[in-house]
């Protein structure tokens, strides 16, 4: 079966995997949505005792249907490979009363290499598929994670360029010298002056400026996305909890059809999207628990049918989940509006203009199988600190906010069904507040002396990707205004 896709605000207008991959992002501004989600091809047992390869095969292979299996193939062993530490690539590990799918065993040690490590192999595939000559040129904009998982993922990829975007002083110490120490010819990185928001509404804005895009078009540019907003970084995300399904089935931690919760610490939608449509295939699930830190617009959300951005946007711990802006709401929003582009663009103006907007008692009621949930700074700490103390395992400050949302929702509700907790990040990348939630002294150390005191108190070993950093020379040193920023891009392309 063919599966075609279109933009949230389309006019139904369709187009092919590859063509929505090289797009990014839709000319409207909308987000590309497939026309169906499809139903797994075998029975979900089946999956059991496949490897990640194998099982993102069988993934991919049912929504990007233009792709042959040798492209596939080839994508699929170009990302999946020894850049990440395990073979299992996606392993599971079970600790105090739950199962937590560790996602960052990639080069960045963040799940955005879960994604980023294939896009760009997609992305190139496209590219070659439909006779492109033009160079693409990857605009992102990060809270932290995406930004270099993305420059890893396209260093020097033939064909491509790609400029990051990120907040100044919004990112860790360790996530900002990882991005400005970042290799390849055709990278470039700029910190701006304003959060994680500012950097995403001006990448859109660059995005859909006809005049921008004129001007690229004629030096033999062409723009493409790497943010979560691509559906090339959406579909592989769905493999792992496919593959984490399995892999409880096969360690027969579940029985075949018992169904599991999905909790997954939520900034921009993506993740816990994905465990959506692996649900929408099949995949046995019966909550997905959405964890917010005290960002917590996604959990007023979810609890009064109002999305409202209007409220302080607050620094914390976990960075990568301080967003307003759910980018990959939209997608949920127009698939239970019955995958209506009119509802969906009515709202997203509303967004726009007033910063919020209500949806109605119908769309409210396709929301069931989601749990909104959110932590405090406090409660982040404290859940680091208990499960290391329970079970000698140690979290990162975004798991910890999945974590701590998940025991609330457990304890309140008696639900007592299997859990997956989505593991998004290694607890060395944001070491200072995992140090000092384990009450380990920080003060007068840089980030990277705590690390070595973080190993030596846990035995945990340090992941290269850190260790390496702090000889790294530094490579990129440029910062601007919100309103610099296409400058800043058509400085680095020579326009
Ligand atoms: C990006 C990120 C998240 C949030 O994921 P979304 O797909 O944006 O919801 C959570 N944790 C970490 C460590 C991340 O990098």
């Amino acid at each position: 079966m063919e599966i075609l896709y279109q933009s949230t605000r389309g006019n139904g207008e369709r187009i092919t995997a590859s063509q929505a991959i090289l797009n990014g992002i839709a000319t409207d501004g909308g987000l590309y949505v497939p026309t169906q989600v499809p139903a797994f091809d075998r029975p979900v047992s089946a999956f059991a005792g496949l490897s990640y390869k194998e099982t993102a095969f069988a993934v991919l292979k049912q929504f990007l249907t233009d792709y042959t299996d040798e492209e596939l193939t080839a994508c699929i062993d170009g990302a999946y490979n020894d850049k990440f530490d395990t073979p299992k690539i996606a392993p599971l590990h079970e600790a105090a009363g739950a199962f937590y799918l560790e996602l960052y065993h990639g080069p960045t040690i963040a799940f955005k290499d879960m994604a980023l490590s294939i896009l760009p192999h997609l992305m190139t595939t496209a590219a070659r598929k439909s006779g492109l000559t033009d160079e693409i040129v990857i605009l992102t904009a990060t809270s932290g994670d995406t930004g270099k998982a993305a420059l890893e993922g396209f260093a020097d990829v033939p064909g491509t360029r790609i400029v990051v975007f990120y907040p100044k002083h919004g990112v860790s110490a360790i996530q900002e010298r990882q991005m400005v120490t970042q290799k390849g010819d055709n990278t470039c990185v700029i910190g701006i002056e304003g959060n994680f928001d500012d950097a995403q509404t001006g990448v859109k804005r660059i995005f859909t400026d006809e005049g921008v895009r004129k001007t690229l078009a004629d030096k033999g540019f062409r723009f493409s996305s790497a943010n979560s907003i691509n559906i090339g970084r959406l579909v592989p995300q769905i493999v792992y909890y496919v593959y984490s399904y399995a892999t409880l089935l096969a360690e027969k931690k579940i029985k075949d059809g018992e169904p599991v919760n999905i909790v997954v610490p939520t900034g921009n939608f993506g993740n816990i999207l994905a465990a959506y449509y692996a649900m929408q295939m099949g995949l046995p699930v019966r909550k997905l628990v959405c964890a917010s830190n005290e960002n917590k617009v996604l959990y007023d959300f979810f609890g009064t049918g109002t999305y409202d951005r209007n409220r302080p946007f607050i620094l914390t711990s976990s960075p990568s989940m301080d967003i307003l802006i759910s980018s990959n709401l939209e997608r949920l929003i127009y698939h239970i509006a019955g995958d209506n582009a009119e509802t969906d663009r009515a709202l997203m103006a509303k967004l726009l203009s007033e910063g919020k907007y209500a949806i109605t008692d119908s769309m409210r009621e396709k929301l069931s199988m989601f749990v909104g949930g959110f932590a405090t700074e406090e409660e982040t700490k404290e859940e680091i600190a208990r499960v290391y103390r329970e079970a000698g395992y140690l979290i990162d400050t975004h798991t910890a906010v999945a974590s701590a949302v998940y025991r609330r929702y457990r304890e309140q509700s008696g639900d007592e069904t299997p859990a997956i907790i989505a593991s998004t990040a290694s607890p060395y990348k944001f070491t200072r507040a995992v140090t000092e939630a384990l009450g380990i002294e920080t003060q007068g150390a840089d980030d990277f002396a705590l690390v070595g005191r973080l190993s030596e108190k846990t035995g945990i070993p340090v992941p290269a990707a850190v260790s390496s950093l702090e000889t790294a020379s530094i490579r990129h040193d440029t910062v601007c205004e919100v309103e610099e920023m296409e400058d800043g891009v058509k400085r680095f392309l020579g326009i």
